[in-house]
């Protein structure tokens, strides 16, 4: 249970964290932001700091410990103080893994986005390019670079550059050939815009966060890789100090006077560090998943408040009973409570409709039940949910994770979503079984087959090898009743599940439902906006807006005699054959604010 789950409930506001205050959430990438600040203010202040000379040799001097008068860490073999070769050499070395990355990023995520965006030949011979350079040891061919060129710092930067740049080509190339098929491009193309304007202002935000998460991450690899090259002699070179060439020189006296090669090791140590943690740091901020508030991915169960008020059950036959639910939503340092006091109860072998405009908070209802609320940013308020005498959010983790699938199933609405695009839809099937039954697999496969025919897939052999985008949408459809029905759950949650679905379709698949119900005593609560499915399907309903239970009652009674306006226009919105222009006039009766072509 977190600590968010027992801040006070507040009234919903539209103040979200910046992406500043999410950063500062984060205390280890703090720290190593704090550090960078540090280590760079030091470094930009060196020319005006009161040092002395970095390359004046003292062969008098040779040698000096740390805390030495005048030489705060010590001078080195060669009698030349420490402190300021030190902050000159990060100095240097700062300034060549900096700009190393920024010319591998420029350079790398043209290529990648060129690539990605052009697709076909274009992108086969640039990535072979790409291929070619990733072919040889990465650090071998930065020696090799540096040998053609000649020793030197400038040559050192261009070696680390050149051998970083497949790495922000392959990233930026991956994501930019997921993004240039997407809608939004192809909407872009379609509005006349050239391929440069759209790669600037449709691919490129698109793929920002990952380049700056490579650079991040690479930045301080990079800085390793320059030290490394003047560590060999390739890079720095006397008497100019980097931290790589500092070290190399001290390694002779390791054992005479270790501070000399300790004091530049700890100081790439430090700041290695410090921007990895903080490249970790950035990467979750960016991550938009993470936004809502902590940094920290949902966890299996959604959050209950501890200090949660759980109302006893009310309807003792019921083998759902939802009593008092308050979810809401974690947004800066608020909950915005997204359903508030739903009481619901399920009795065995029934139907019970919620239905609701959309964003009425009918999902968050039914994820709240089996803990499926992601959180954060979800929180479970108050309330309590009994499955048969067991309160759920009273249950230990592991057995809500056990209930779901063989206790409550769930069917979503597109199924095209839900299922894995990768795997066979009798494989899937397969494994909701296996989720809680260990059966051997020639009679799984079996049993996945049976539930197949069962929900009326002809020829389910054949089609179990299929994959989900070779179904038509009512097949698909019936592939996750088929898996919801896998290991007989008592009751079943249909969240909108036809409303993917053309009218016919919709048809057989409530047919199903209801026959399948029937046949098996199971209790199904079926969510739509759809008053009219309502009628066909449940025994009663239950009607819900902005997060409350407005009305309910048996089917027949709430149709016959809606007590609540908003249920009189939900019902009025269910066309009839025949009825044309009639029906408009109704419905624009009953929503005087709106005009007819708005409806
Ligand atoms: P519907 O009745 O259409 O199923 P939902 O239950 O999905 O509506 O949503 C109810 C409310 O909860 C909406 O206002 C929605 O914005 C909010 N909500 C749902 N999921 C999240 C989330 N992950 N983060 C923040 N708010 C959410
Ligand atoms: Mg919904």
């Amino acid at each position: 249970m977190s600590a968010l789950a027992q801040r006070p409930l507040q009234q919903p506001s539209s103040q979200r964290l910046t992406s500043w205050h999410l950063l500062a959430n984060n205390r280890l990438a703090t720290m190593g932001l704090a550090l960078l600040v540090l280590t760079v203010v030091l470094v930009l202040l060196v020319p005006v700091l009161p040092l002395p000379d970095p390359d004046a040799t003292a062969p008098a001097q040779r040698l000096k410990p740390i805390l030495t008068a005048g030489h705060l860490l010590g001078t080195d073999q060669l009698g030349r103080d420490i402190l300021s070769r030190l902050l000159w050499g990060t100095r240097v070395s700062m300034v060549v893994g900096m700009t190393a990355t920024l010319i591998a990023a420029f350079v790398g995520s043209t290529i990648g986005i060129v690539a990605g965006y052009a697709g076909g030949r274009t992108d086969n011979t640039m990535m072979r390019g790409i291929d070619m350079l990733m072919a040889f040891p990465y650090i071998l061919l930065a020696l090799a670079i540096v040998a053609a060129l000649g020793p030197g710092l400038m040559n050192a930067l261009y070696a680390i550059a050149v051998v970083n740049i497949p790495f922000f080509a392959r990233n930026v190339r991956g994501v930019t050939r997921g993004q240039v098929h997407r809608e939004f491009i192809d909407a872009a193309r379609l509005s006349g815009k050239g391929h440069l304007s759209v790669i600037l202002t449709e691919v490129l935000p698109n793929i920002l966060p990952v380049i700056v998460i490579t650079m991040s991450t690479t930045a301080g690899w990079m800085i390793l890789e320059t030290a490394g090259l003047s560590f060999l002699g390739l890079g720095a070179q006397p008497p100019q100090a980097d931290l790589g060439s500092m070290l190399g020189e001290g390694r002779a006296q390791l054992f005479t006077a270790p501070h000399v090669s300790i004091v530049p090791g700890v100081m790439i140590f430090l700041i290695v560090i410090s921007l990895n943690v903080l490249g970790d740091g950035i990467r979750d901020v960016l991550d938009p998943r993470l936004r809502s508030g902590a940094l920290a991915r949902p966890g299996p169960v959604t959050d209950v408040a501890s200090d949660r008020v759980a109302p006893s059950k009310s309807q003792e036959d019921a083998v759902l009973a939802i009593e008092e639910l308050e979810t809401g939503f974690q947004r800066g340092r608020k909950i915005v409570p997204a359903v508030r006091g739903v009481s619901l109860s399920l009795r065995p072998g029934e139907c019970l409709g919620l239905v609701g405009e959309s964003g009425s908070g009918k999902s968050v209802t039914a994820l709240s039940i089996m803990g499926l609320v992601a959180s954060p940013p979800g929180v479970i308020r108050n309330g309590a949910i009994y499955l048969d005498k067991e309160d759920v959010l009273a249950m230990p983790e592991t057995r809500v994770i056990a209930s779901r699938g063989s206790r409550v199933a769930y069917i979503f609405q597109d199924p095209l979503t839900t299922l894995h695009p990768m795997y066979a839809v009798g494989r899937q099937v397969e494994e909701a079984i296996a989720a809680h039954h260990t059966v051997r697999p020639s009679k799984r496969r079996a049993m996945a087959i049976a539930l197949m025919e069962k929900v009326g897939i002809p020829d389910a052999s054949e089609r179990a090898k299929h994959y989900p985008h070779q179904l038509s949408g009512g097949q698909r459809q019936r592939i996750g009743i088929a898996m919801a029905l896998a290991n007989d759950p008592d009751i079943i949650i249909a969240d909108e599940p036809t409303t993917a679905l053309d009218v016919t379709v919709q048809a057989r698949i409530l047919e199903l439902l209801r026959k399948l119900q029937r046949e098996r005593g199971m209790a199904l609560l079926f969510i739509t906006h759809d008053f009219g499915v309502v009628s066909e399907i449940c025994d009663r309903v239950a009607v819900m807006k902005d997060g409350e239970i407005l009305e309910s009652g048996k089917t027949s009674d709430v149709l016959a005699n809606p007590k609540h306006a908003y249920t009189k226009r939900l019902i009025a919105c269910v066309p009839e054959l025949g009825t044309g222009k009639q029906f408009l006039d109704r419905v624009a009766k009953l929503f005087p604010g709106h005009k007819e072509e708005a409806l």
